[in-house]
């Protein structure tokens, strides 16, 4: 081929991969030609060219003279062997760019069930939460999971191929009975940096939707655009429950751990929401001597934008309108932040508290029910439980086959699950694809804990 008066011997239109989502080429330190791949907006990994090559519009035209002399069989084997190293580098070498972190691509065969950082946690309710993947843009200074790019204790984080989790889900669904099922995207990280989110959203609302069902998430809104509400919205999502901490601009960016967190973006994204088909709850954190007054500033502008642009969705499994406030307390947690002076309630303070101030907003004829427990008023029922394929302190075979979330920590699989194996004290490289005999520690809701025997 002859493009622009040069000789291209081999060409890869990297545009034919879905999750191929941006390409550059390079030069690394030693001036060899480096290709960055990006995947799934959020991803990358790259790799070496021995080739003199162009890039254009994500197709990569290799030009080097070399490959003049090759027979075409071989350059079909060169195209296919750079194909099959991104393809290696996509599964041991990817970076997210947000957290700076490992990544593992997850697909078949790793099992969806089992872990708290990706897959699907079943809880025996009508609420199937879905984990996409790990990672969070912000570093809130309470975060529950020590997420964010300065964790000190993430090491790894997970992402989970689309159609794998869709299909996975599925199987979720036939098993429970697909009647009033609620996907909630949320996890340890920001389910808004899920890329493509609409994809996934429209997915499982094409499932949830025959059962009258719906499908919901959590956000900390940073993400969150026009554009992307406008997908979200055409996708069928049915709420989203977006946290704000504080409304003064100082205290909401010292909330986030985040230079770059605009409360004013925050407010803009809730009114267009609120402006959606799209319903909105406002989740604001209390964190007791820290936000006392902005979470309550909270409550009262969630109160006068439900005023002034009132919402009228009806959620299909209580026939009623969603809730406009979940207000939550902040807990301190072995794995998470806490910040130093910031005091620990109880819940029955908490809720006195909401009892108070539901009562003020009732003298004035408002009422809104900020001491239902969200649960209630969302329509959350018992169902069918997943079975459980492992006993308390039962000794299993897993075969070891990643690397866990945090140090000293592997994940494992058997029967069909992954399990979290803790107090790992060899590299991870040492046991990778080893059978490994563990004593399950945690079975609770499908999530396993085991310990190496
Ligand atoms: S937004 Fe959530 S996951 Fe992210 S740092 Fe804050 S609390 Fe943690």
């Amino acid at each position: 081929m002859n493009l622009n008066g040069v000789n291209n011997f081999i060409t890869i239109n990297f545009n034919k991969f879905k999750m191929i989502t941006d390409v550059e080429l390079t030069k690394n330190g030693r001036n060899k030609n480096q290709l960055i791949i990006e995947i799934n907006k959020n991803y990358e990994t790259s790799i070496i060219l021995d080739y003199d090559a162009r890039l254009e519009d994500g197709i990569l035209f290799l030009v080097d003279n070399n490959l003049k002399k090759i027979n075409k069989n071989r350059l079909n084997s060169i195209e296919s062997g750079i194909l099959n190293l991104i393809s290696i580098n996509i599964s041991q070498n990817l970076i997210n760019k947000i957290t700076k972190r490992k990544t593992y691509y997850i697909s078949p065969p790793i099992p969806l069930i089992g872990h708290t950082a990706f897959g699907l946690i079943d809880r025996g309710t009508n609420i199937i939460q879905v984990r996409g993947l790990s990672g969070c843009n912000i570093n809130c200074p309470f975060c529950s999971v020590d997420e964010g790019q300065y964790s000190k204790t993430r090491k790894n984080d997970y992402y989970v191929d689309l159609d794998y989790l869709v299909d996975e889900y599925k199987k979720i669904v036939e098993f429970k009975g697909n009647k009033h099922l609620e996907a909630h995207l949320d996890g340890q990280g920001e389910p808004s940096l899920y890329y493509p989110l609409p994809d996934l959203v429209q997915k499982l609302n094409e499932i949830n939707s025959k059962g009258n069902g719906i499908v919901t998430m959590q956000s900390n809104g940073t993400k969150l655009s026009y554009k992307l509400i406008d997908e979200l919205e055409e996708a069928g999502l049915h709420r989203i429950n977006l946290s704000i901490n504080a409304l003064n601009e100082k205290m909401s960016r010292i909330l986030s751990g985040s230079r770059d967190y605009n409360i004013n973006h925050i407010l803009d994204i809730a009114e267009y929401i609120k402006n959606s088909k799209i319903h909105l709850l406002i989740a604001p954190l209390l964190l007791p001597n820290i936000n006392d007054e902005e979470f309550k500033k909270v409550i009262d502008y969630a109160v006068q934008l439900e005023r002034k642009n009132p919402q009228n969705i009806i959620n299909p499994i209580t026939n009623k309108k969603n809730p406009i406030i979940g207000a939550q307390l902040c807990l301190t947690y072995q794995f998470g932040r806490r910040i130093k002076k910031m005091k620990v309630w109880n819940f029955k303070k908490f809720y006195e508290l909401l009892k108070h101030y539901e009562n003020e907003y009732k003298k004035n004829g408002i009422d809104v029910q900020l001491d239902t427990p969200l649960s209630k008023a969302f329509g959350n029922h018992r169902r069918k439980k997943l079975f459980s394929p492992f006993k308390l302190n039962e000794i299993v075979k897993a075969e070891v086959v990643l690397d866990g979330r945090v140090n000293n920590e592997v994940i494992g699989v058997a029967k069909d699950r992954v399990i979290q194996i803790i107090n790992v004290n060899k590299n991870y490289e040492k046991i990778v694809g080893k059978i490994v005999k563990v004593r399950i520690l945690r079975t609770k809701d499908n999530i396993f804990v085991g310990a190496l025997v």
